[in-house]
């Protein structure tokens, strides 16, 4: 038997098309479980059970969540992964834009993990993972709105592991530093020199290099997985070392 016991368990992941939520569904679909995937975009049918979206929406999570338990049967696992990032200062973005930040990477939490909690409390096995980030932690410059919404999901995920404890539902979130995912490939295009940019992140991760979506899906996995019955409310960092030490540039 496979150490995570995954095997059989019915999860969901949002923001399934790219990146983290597309590995985390093949991570989770490779220890044989059975996963239904959700996201704004359309995904491959080839990759699977799937539904369009839109984690911003009311009916739409909710349609999305019904035709997910209508296709498993029920659901064991919650990853709420889907998320949008805004780059700038305080000043920089308008309210409209903030409150558009917030209603994927917060509101959307809020929404999925209430439209399943009725199917959780029913699973055996019943866990949430949701996506924190590094900069829930630790002060990025220009990353004021993003950083703002993955505090909130941060203190909601412990908010959530204490309510739902006594109803066997753990809830942790993991917290990437920069993975190598679409989504830093679309900021260094942006970037005047998007090779210098690279090697400038590349150079503040004290590890060396940029995480893989598949090392953060492995945590996912592993927080989802009934091996890890007994972590609720914890916050994983996966940042190659970037929050809890600082080491000399390479070369110095
Ligand atoms: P990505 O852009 O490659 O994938 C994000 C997915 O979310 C896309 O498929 C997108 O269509 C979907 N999505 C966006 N808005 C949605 C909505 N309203 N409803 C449903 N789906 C929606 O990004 P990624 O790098 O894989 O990031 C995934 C998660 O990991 C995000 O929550 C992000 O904040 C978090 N994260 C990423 C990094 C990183 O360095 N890549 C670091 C820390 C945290």
């Amino acid at each position: 038997m496979s150490l995570l016991a995954l095997g059989g368990l019915n999860v969901v992941v949002t923001g399934a098309a790219s990146g983290i939520g597309a590995a985390t569904a093949a991570a989770f679909r490779s220890e044989g479980a059975n996963v239904f995937s959700l996201d704004v975009h359309p995904i491959d049918p080839d990759l699977g059970l799937s539904a369009v979206c839109d984690v911003a929406d009311d009916a739409s999570v909710l349609h999305g969540v019904s035709q997910a338990v209508a296709a498993l049967g029920g659901i064991d696992v919650l990853v709420n992964n889907a998320g949008i990032g805004a780059a700038g200062d305080v000043a920089t973005n308008d309210i409209a834009q903030w409150q558009a930040v917030f209603d994927v990477n917060v509101f959307g939490v809020v929404r999925m993990s209430a439209a399943c909690l009725l199917a959780l409390r029913a699973s055996e096995h019943a866990a949430i993972v949701n996506l924190a980030s590094i900069v829930s932690w630790t002060g990025l410059p220009n990353r004021a709105c993003y950083g703002a919404s993955k505090g909130a999901v941060y203190a909601l995920t412990l908010a959530m592991a204490a309510d739902h404890a006594h109803e066997g539902i753990r809830v942790n979130c993991v917290c990437p530093g920069t993975v190598d995912t679409p989504w830093v490939g679309r900021i260094l295009n942006d970037a005047d020199d998007p090779l210098a940019a690279r090697r400038n992140l590349v150079a503040r991760q004290p590890i060396g290099r940029l995480g893989t979506a598949h090392e953060i899906a492995t945590a996912i996995c592993f927080l989802a997985s009934p091996a890890s019955g007994y972590t609720t409310g914890t916050a994983l960092q996966i940042d190659g070392g970037t929050h809890s030490f600082v080491v000399p540039p390479v070369g110095s």
